[in-house]
Formats: C-alpha cells, sequence, structure tokens
C-alpha cells in the first residue's frame, strides 16, 4: 500500500492530515491544571453534533461498541425487556450484546435493505400494556446494508402508545455525517465512535446522554464498572477522566469538532447527500442494485450493492485491494458474496470518490462484469457538476 489512496470502506474513515498532525503530540499530562481548559469544551462543542443542549456528552475509550455497552448496562437491570428490529449485521450484534447482559430482547424482525418500521413499533409498545419493554433500541444508519432509518418516526410511535420506555439509538455510522437530532428526536442515549463521521481513528466511543438517562442510572443494576456514566461524568466535572483518557485522540477530537464546525454541520451533511447520490447514480449506470430497498432508506454515508447474479462480491473487493490498493467495504452476514460496499463518510470529497467510483469500475472490468468502463464515473460526473458549490471546497 502506498498509504494515498483513501478507503471506501464505511469506518474507519479516512484521516485528513490536519488531524493526524492535531494528535501527533508529545505525551501531555492528564492531571495538569491546563488540561482541563482543553478537555472541557471538548466534550461542550460535541454536543452540537449530537443535536442536544440538555444531554451530556461522556467518552469512553472504546470503539462502538463500547457505547453499545455503556448504554443498556447504565440503564437497565437484567431481565429487563427491550424492543429491537433486526435488519443487517449491526442491529444483529447490538442483540446479541444485550443478550449477554441478561436482557429479554422482543425482536422484530425485518428483511435485510428494510430499516425500522415504525407502525411495528408501535404496535409492539401498545401493546405492552404493563410497559415491561423499558427502552427501545435503534440502529439509525445499518451500515451492513446501507440503510437509514428514520429515529424522529421511532420517537412519535413511542409518543403515540403512550409508553414511557427509554430511546437508544446507534447513530456510529449516521453522527457526524447525516442530521442528528438527539433532543428533537428524545433520545436518551446516542452511540458513536471516533472512526466514522470524526474522521479519528478508532479508540473513542462518543455517547450523547441524556438527563432521563442519566436518571435512570441509579435504579440500574446491570453490571459495569469501566463503562459507568455518573463515574463518568462526575471525573468530567471535575476535568478529568476517572482513568487515563486517551490524551491524543481527545486533541483530535478538538481538531475535528473545529473542522465539522468551520464547514458547517449543514454543509457536511450536504456534502454526505451529494457524494451519496452520485455514488447512487454509478451504480444505476452499472446497471447495479442496492441492498436499500426503497429510496427514503437509502443511506448518505454508505451504499450496499448488489453484484450481478454470478459474480462473488468478496472476489471484487480482494481484486481491488490486491491489484488496486484501495479499500471497499465487504459484504457482512447475509450480504457475504453477494453484495460490496462504498463507504462515503468522513473526509471525502466528490473527486475522491470519482476515483473509487473509477477504481471499483476497473475491478469490475478486469473480472468481466458486464459493464462498462467509465459508464459510472460519468454518471457521477455529470451529478457532481451540478449543484452549488460545496463548503469543503472553499478550505
Ligand atoms: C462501526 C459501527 C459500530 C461500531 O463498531 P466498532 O467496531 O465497535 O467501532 C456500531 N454500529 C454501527 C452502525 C457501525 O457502523
Amino acid at each position: 500500500m502506498n498509504g494515498q489512496n483513501p478507503v471506501f470502506i464505511p469506518g474507519p474513515t479516512n484521516i485528513p492530515d490536519r488531524l493526524r498532525l492535531a494528535m501527533a503530540a508529545q505525551t501531555w499530562d492528564h492531571r495538569a491544571p491546563d488540561f482541563v481548559d482543553v478537555f472541557h469544551p471538548i466534550l461542550e462543542d460535541a454536543k452540537q453534533v449530537f443535536g442536544t443542549t440538555k444531554g451530556k456528552v461522556i467518552t469512553f475509550p472504546a470503539s462502538g461498541t463500547g457505547g453499545w455497552e455503556a448504554a443498556v448496562t447504565n440503564c437497565l437491570n437484567p431481565g429487563d425487556t427491550v424492543l429491537i428490529s433486526r435488519y443487517g449485521m449491526f442491529s444483529h450484534k447490538w442483540i446479541l450484546l444485550c443478550q449477554d447482559h441478561g436482557l429479554n430482547v422482543e425482536i422484530i424482525e425485518a428483511e435485510w435493505g428494510e430499516g425500522a418500521q415504525a407502525d411495528r413499533f408501535e404496535a409492539a409498545l401498545t401493546a405492552d400494556k404493563s410497559h415491561r419493554i423499558k427502552a427501545v433500541l435503534a440502529t439509525h444508519n445499518e451500515t451492513a446494508t446501507g440503510v437509514r432509518s428514520d429515529i424522529g418516526a421511532i420517537r412519535a410511535a413511542i409518543d403515540a402508545s403512550d409508553h414511557p420506555a427509554m430511546l437508544f439509538v446507534d447513530g456510529v455510522s449516521s453522527i457526524g455525517s447525516m442530521p442528528f437530532e438527539m433532543d428533537a428526536w428524545g433520545v436518551d442515549v446516542a452511540v458513536a465512535g471516533s472512526q466514522k463521521g470524526f474522521m479519528l481513528p478508532t479508540g473513542m466511543a462518543i455517547c450523547g446522554v441524556s438527563e432521563k438517562a442519566l436518571a435512570a442510572c441509579d435504579a440500574a443494576a446491570c453490571t459495569r464498572s469501566f463503562f459507568d456514566f455518573k463515574q463518568m461524568a462526575a471525573a468530567n466535572a471535575g476535568g478529568g477522566y476517572p482513568y487515563t483518557p486517551p490524551v491524543n485522540l481527545l486533541l483530535g477530537l478538538r481538531e475535528s469538532l473545529d473542522m465539522l464546525t468551520a464547514e458547517g454541520l449543514d454543509n457536511v451533511y450536504a456534502r454526505h447527500a451529494r457524494l451519496a447520490e452520485g455514488v447512487r447514480r454509478a451504480v444505476s449506470a452499472w446497471g447495479m442494485s442496492l441492498v436499500a430497498k426503497r429510496p427514503e432508506l437509502y443511506s448518505e454515508t454508505v451504499s450496499a450493492i448488489y453484484v450481478p447474479e454470478g459474480f462473488d462480491s468478496d472476489a471484487l473487493t480482494n481484486h481491488a485491494y490486491d491489484t488496486y490498493g484501495v479499500s471497499f467495504g465487504v459484504g457482512l452476514g447475509e450480504m457475504a458474496g453477494k453484495a460490496f460496499r462504498i463507504g462515503h463518510l468522513g473526509s471525502l470529497t466528490p473527486t475522491m470518490a470519482l476515483s473509487g467510483l473509477a477504481t471499483i469500475e476497473m475491478c469490475m472490468a478486469d473480472l468481466n462484469y458486464p459493464i462498462e468502463l467509465g459508464a459510472g464515473v460519468a454518471a457521477a460526473q455529470e451529478y457532481y457538476r451540478t449543484g452549488a458549490p460545496l463548503a469543503m471546497a472553499a478550505e
């Protein structure tokens, strides 16, 4: 690998030079008096990306999975019932984690390519007269299938059934790249990770936590220690961590928040929407289809694309890596061999996206796919030529 090619996996994402430089720092004593001055504003400023003014942002040295664990262990008791829909690898793995913690998981099964169907949540919550269900869990952006779910509609379903359940949302592959409205959607715990929209290396779970979720911690008896919200919040209030913080990642997060703010969050979201639509135009020019079943489910951060019958998507992604030194997302779980994924999130421009489309076209041509070189690239170019200039181009 020459290290210059972008990755087109849906996380970890490309790390801009500006963030790499910000993290290339000598050890800084996290108990030094001036660490607080840097640390505190990071947590405050991150709230904007979650769409919260009322909640807190709590970070842990972990990957996104640690954030899942924090959400359920801080707010629930063993044996509590949670309601979740399974429609891809990430919702599936969150279910397994809940089961590992002794929760009773009520699962709404949906076909991969579907999202969280609000009407089915509403029916399940309305039927739960005794309020056994303590939390509703939803994967905002199912990274395995490139499906975005409508979290506002899930909130409306909870409200329509007049149910007191908390709402936990996995926003690992959406927060920082797609609009996320923690307060407006009444989300109690929102989970993000450093390595996707924040454009940093893996190593931090970043959680938005509501007042209601923090209040639930006192009565929640699931086993937890490292991921304890209240201990972390108390230490944060004093300017530190209950243990050693990942200082260099926090310095990276400082810079990442500055980059997102300088571009403007709305512009960041518009850029992702633009990138995604260009990729979808290419897919359609190739005569292929997305795993996501309908336009309202299309993700702005990742597209999962079925390869034609008789072709193996793993051979395609392996070929891209071996021959051109470029990583694309493999098909996960049910999609193994059947679909590959193009991650289009984080530090990415249309110019970079075009290089990915051109590369995967070469791979398809090498492997005798029924496509014409340049067809998808041209469709994306035509689209990227239109519209207002992107804010990022001005930087
Ligand atoms: C990446 C991702 C995660 C977290 O995975 P980790 O490997 O633990 O960081 C969780 N959910 C979704 C939707 C993801 O895309």
